[in-house]
C-alpha cells in the first residue's frame, strides 16, 4: 500500500516488563501529500513507547516540539517505576493522603468513572496481580490460585479517594495507569498542536493513533489495523480528528509450561488474563482517553458485553477481532473501515443499534 508506515512503537512505560514486544495495534499511512505544506516529523521514546508525530504547517515545529515536552512530562507524574512519580509516591504513601497535581487527579478520577461505567472491567487497581503474573519484571510465572486470591483481595476502584487534591489508597492497594495514560497523554498532545495552529497532523503514540484534522489535502487519514495473528494489516480505518486505539493480548503475553497463551490485560472478576475468545479490540472517537479506557475494558468484557456497552453508551465506534478470525464493526464505522487485498474473505459483521 502507497505511503504506508510500520511502527514499533514497544510498549510498557508504567511497567518494566521483559517480554519482547512487537508492533501495536495500528500502523499508520500517511503519506505527505502537503501540496506546498511541509511535512515535519518527530521521534522519541517516552512511557516506554516509541512515538512518532507528524505535522504539516507553519508552526508544526515548534509545536511538535512543546507536544514532546508535555508528554515527557505527564511521563514524570505516571510511571509506576520511577520513584520520583506522583503515582509512585501514591502506591507507596502507606495509606497516607498525597497532594497531585491537577493532571493526576482529572485522569485518576477518569479512570474511577471509567470503571465504574464498565462494571469494573477498567480495573486501575489491577497492578498487584499483574505483578504476581511477572508482567512487571521479566520472570512470567502462573501464579498459585490462592495468591491471585490474596492479591484481588486488595484490588478494587472503590479503595482510591480522591479529594481536594489528595489521592489516597486504602492499605495494600496500587495504581496503575497503564491503560489510559497513553490515551490522555495524546488529547493534551493534540491540543498543544491545535492551539499552536496546527491543523493536519498524525501522532503515534506507541500504537494508538490520534488525528488532527485531515491530510493537508483535506483526504482522511489512512490507519491500519493490524492482524492480531500475522502481523500484518488487516484492514484500513478512514478518520480524521479522531483516535484509533487497540487493545490485544496478541503483543505481551508470556507461553506457560503448559503451552497456553497469557496476555498483560486482566480480567478482574478472576485475576487471570483474559481468555474470551477477543484477539483485539479496536475503539475509536474524538478522545483519546475514553478510546484508550474503553479499548482495555471491552477487551476484558468480550464480545457480547462489549456490543450491549456499545449499545447502551453510544458515542464511540469499535472493531472487534475474534480468536476464530471474525471481526464486527460498529455501524457508525463500517463506510470508512475496508479490508485489505488477500483479507477478503474474512466474515465481517456490522453491529448495529436495533
Ligand atoms: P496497551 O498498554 O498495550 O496499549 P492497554 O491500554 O489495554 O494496552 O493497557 C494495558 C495495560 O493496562 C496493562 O499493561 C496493565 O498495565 C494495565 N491493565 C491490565 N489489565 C487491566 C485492567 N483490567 N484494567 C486496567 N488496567 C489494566
Ligand atoms: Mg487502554
Amino acid at each position: 500500500m502507497e505511503g504506508i508506515r510500520t511502527q514499533t512503537g514497544q510498549r510498557n512505560w508504567f511497567l518494566i516488563c521483559g517480554l519482547s514486544v512487537v508492533l501495536f495495534g495500528l500502523t499508520a499511512c500517511a503519506g505527505p501529500r502537503g501540496g506546498d505544506r511541509t511535512a515535519h516529523s518527530e521521534s522519541f521514546f517516552a512511557m516506554d513507547t516509541y512515538m512518532t508525530f507528524t505535522a504539516y504547517g507553519e508552526n508544526a515545529e515548534s509545536a511538535l516540539r512543546q507536544a514532546e515536552n508535555r508528554i515527557t512530562e505527564l511521563e514524570g507524574l505516571w510511571s509506576v517505576t520511577d520513584t520520583g512519580s506522583e503515582i509512585y509516591q501514591v502506591n507507596h504513601s502507606g495509606g497516607q493522603p498525597v497532594a497531585v497535581s491537577g493532571e493526576t487527579e482529572e485522569l485518576v478520577s477518569f479512570a474511577l468513572v471509567m470503571a465504574e461505567n464498565t462494571g469494573g472491567a477498567l480495573e486501575p487497581t489491577i497492578y498487584p496481580v499483574l505483578r504476581a503474573w511477572g508482567f512487571t519484571t521479566d520472570e512470567n510465572r502462573v501464579p498459585a490460585d490462592h495468591e491471585i486470591a490474596e492479591r484481588l483481595a486488595n484490588v478494587g476502584y472503590d479503595r482510591v479517594h480522591v479529594e481536594n487534591g489528595t489521592i489516597t489508597l486504602e492499605t495494600g492497594t496500587m495504581l496503575d495507569l497503564g491503560a489510559v495514560g497513553k490515551g490522555y497523554a495524546g488529547d493534551e498532545a493534540v491540543q498543544i498542536l491545535r492551539e499552536n495552529g496546527v491543523s493536519s497532523a498524525l501522532l503515534d503514540i506507541g500504537g494508538n493513533i490520534q488525528a488532527v484534522g485531515a491530510k493537508p489535502d483535506g483526504s482522511y487519514w489512512r490507519v491500519g489495523l493490524k492482524d492480531p495473528f500475522s502481523g500484518g494489516v488487516l484492514g484500513v480505518i478512514q478518520v480524521k480528528d479522531a483516535a484509533v486505539v487497540t487493545s490485544g493480548s496478541y503483543e505481551r503475553y508470556f507461553i506457560g509450561e503448559n503451552g497456553k497463551r497469557y496476555g498483560h490485560i486482566i480480567d478482574p472478576a478472576t485475576g487471570n488474563p483474559v481468555d474470551n475468545g477477543l484477539a483485539s479490540v479496536t475503539v475509536i472517537s474524538g478522545e483519546g482517553k475514553l478510546c484508550d479506557a474503553l479499548s482495555t475494558a471491552l477487551f476484558v468484557m468480550g464480545l457480547e458485553r462489549a456490543e450491549d456497552y456499545w449499545r447502551q453508551n453510544k458515542g464511540f465506534d469499535m472493531i472487534l477481532v475474534t480468536e476464530d478470525g471474525n471481526l464486527y464493526v460498529t455501524e457508525g464505522i463500517r463506510d470508512q473501515f475496508s479490508l485489505q487485498d488477500g483479507y477478503e474473505d474474512m466474515a465481517v459483521d456490522v453491529v448495529e443499534f436495533e
